[in-house]
């Protein structure tokens, strides 16, 4: 399961930056994730549910942030957001000649810690 790899390693990441700054225990973490970065939201969260188990994030919710796909297409030059998870072509043309410039953003925006 791929998200249960992406969860373990957000929990390493807050938990490394939660250290270093001193602090004892990760109260949120932020993600933004996009719709084209293949990972599915619900699982990624209740995958974190069960790494967080035992660690300074015990307590910690993760707010996902969904950002939608948005591109450029290579044809008419219209910027183009999608609501879909998959974009084939240009919602404006139909062309296929485009370039995906948001939607595969997978980070931690901001944590909260104690
Ligand atoms: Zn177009």
């Amino acid at each position: 399961m791929h998200e249960a790899s992406i969860a373990l390693s957000v929990l390493e990441i807050a938990t490394e930056n939660c250290r270093k700054a001193g602090y004892a225990r990760i109260e949120s973490i932020r993600l933004r994730v996009g719709r084209a970065s293949a990972v599915m939201t619900d699982a990624l969260l209740f995958a974190f549910d069960a790494v967080k188990i035992d660690t300074i994030a015990a307590g910690a919710t993760v707010i996902i942030d969904e950002i939608p796909i948005g591109g450029l297409c290579k044809e008419c030059g219209k910027d183009f957001i999608s609501e879909e998870a998959y974009v084939l072509c240009c919602p404006e043309c139909g062309s296929t000649s485009f370039k995906i410039n948001t939607g595969r953003e997978l980070e931690i925006v901001d944590m909260e810690v104690f």
